[in-house]
């Protein structure tokens, strides 16, 4: 299989799975028991928690594990909501946002929140000056993501980050798509990261706050994570985490230029007649999303099952849903069926990656020659 989906997960890497053996195995012990096991399994998941917070780079702050990010983006804005002055009762986000804050925001204003949902150019990005309109004493909290999931399109967090704090709201970035990949500027209060992205474990992601901007629990129970979230933690899953954290902080650089060199070879392969989705400037390089007129990507998936590509989204296909993010950028129902996203990264080789891009040209020019 040539595995082209990192957007939807990456490989897990081998230093992860090492990591994480002795605590599956050999101890099984509970991190919050007071037994010398117990204690021991709580060492490593403070070892893990310093190496995701350095994977993170932001000065200060302090990170709590979540079971995922789905997890972390709802306790973000649901215990910022209910912690916030009753005075500040709107969020602002962005039309390309992932589900688990699209949702989450249009729950929180089926609950009486005020929510704008700011639209994006075609290129993907958010005008800053439209920000600006709408920030005033009223807004709580802006969300918005760092690396898109579908189309790769950055957006500048840490002027979005100032314009908020100068308003007086706080700045919520899921940076899911981004850790390990690129910078996370300094700026956001709330911060939400995954380790499946980053070639750990699934079922573990983590959210990052600045001291003061700590969400109200949203699980309770026993009062784990400093009482904010609760719930026996994995030391497994969170030993994995920071295995795989430490590994996307040394390798940022070479893994970064890998994806670069590989972005520039899939384009080639693919050709001109293979338009790209979002800005190119403003983009993570790992991230591929293109269409062609007139083809049809599902028969394309259909038609190549040994290469694992996506349409649009991985996390909302299988819900039949047409890709928000590419209606956000203008594209018609029509072209966004016509468009694939190839997700590369650090394990993909060129050969595989222009093998791949040559048989989905094959395919397309198939299905052409059949409509013809
Ligand atoms: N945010 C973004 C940008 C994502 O790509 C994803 C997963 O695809 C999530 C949030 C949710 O992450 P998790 O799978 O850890 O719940």
């Amino acid at each position: 299989m040539i595995y082209l989906d990192y957007q939807a997960t990456t490989p897990v890497a081998p230093e992860a799975v090492k990591a994480m053996e002795p605590w599956i195995s050999e101890n099984f012990a509970n991190p919050h028991s007071p037994s010398r096991w117990g204690h021991e399994a709580a060492a490593a998941i403070e070892v893990a928690r310093k190496q995701v917070l350095e994977a993170i780079g932001l000065k200060g702050g302090k990170l709590a594990f979540t079971g995922s990010a789905t997890e972390a983006l709802n306790w973000a804005l649901k215990g910022t909501a209910e912690k916030g002055p009753k005075s500040r009762n709107r969020i602002v986000t962005v039309a390309t946002e992932h589900a688990a804050v699209r949702d989450t925001c249009e729950w929180l204003a089926g609950q009486g929140m005020d929510l704008t949902i700011l639209p994006v150019g075609t290129d993907g990005r958010l005008d800053l000056e439209m920000l600006a309109r709408e920030l005033d004493e009223r807004v709580l909290l802006v969300a918005v993501m760092l690396v898109n999931n579908e189309i790769g399109v950055l957006q500048p967090i840490s002027e979005i980050a100032q314009m908020a704090h100068k308003a007086g709201a706080r700045m919520l970035c899921d940076a899911v798509q981004a850790l390990g990949r690129v910078e996370i500027a300094e700026g956001p209060d709330l911060v939400a990261v995954s380790a499946h992205k980053i070639h750990g474990p699934k079922g573990i992601g983590a959210l990052w706050f600045r001291e003061g901007a700590e969400p109200a629990p949203f699980i309770h129970g026993g009062g784990q994570e400093q009482g904010l979230r609760s719930g026996t933690l994995s030391p497994a899953l969170c030993v994995g985490f920071g295995a795989a954290a430490k590994l996307a902080s040394e390798r940022m650089t070479k893994d970064y230029d890998h994806v670069l060199r590989l972005w520039a070879a899939a384009t080639r392969a693919l050709g001109p007649a293979w338009a790209i989705n979002g800005s190119v400037k403003h983009r993570y390089f790992g991230n591929l999303n293109v269409r062609k007129d007139g083809v049809d990507g599902a028969r394309l998936i259909a038609d190549l099952r040994d290469v694992a590509f996506s349409l649009g989204s991985a996390c909302a296909s299988g819900s039949g849903r047409p890709s928000h993010v590419l209606k956000a950028i203008g594209l018609d129902y029509r072209t966004t069926r016509s468009s694939i996203r190839l997700g590369f990264g650090r394990y993909t080789t060129d050969d595989e990656l222009i093998e791949a891009c040559e048989r989905i040209s094959a395919s397309a020019y198939r299905q052409e020659k059949l409509k013809a």
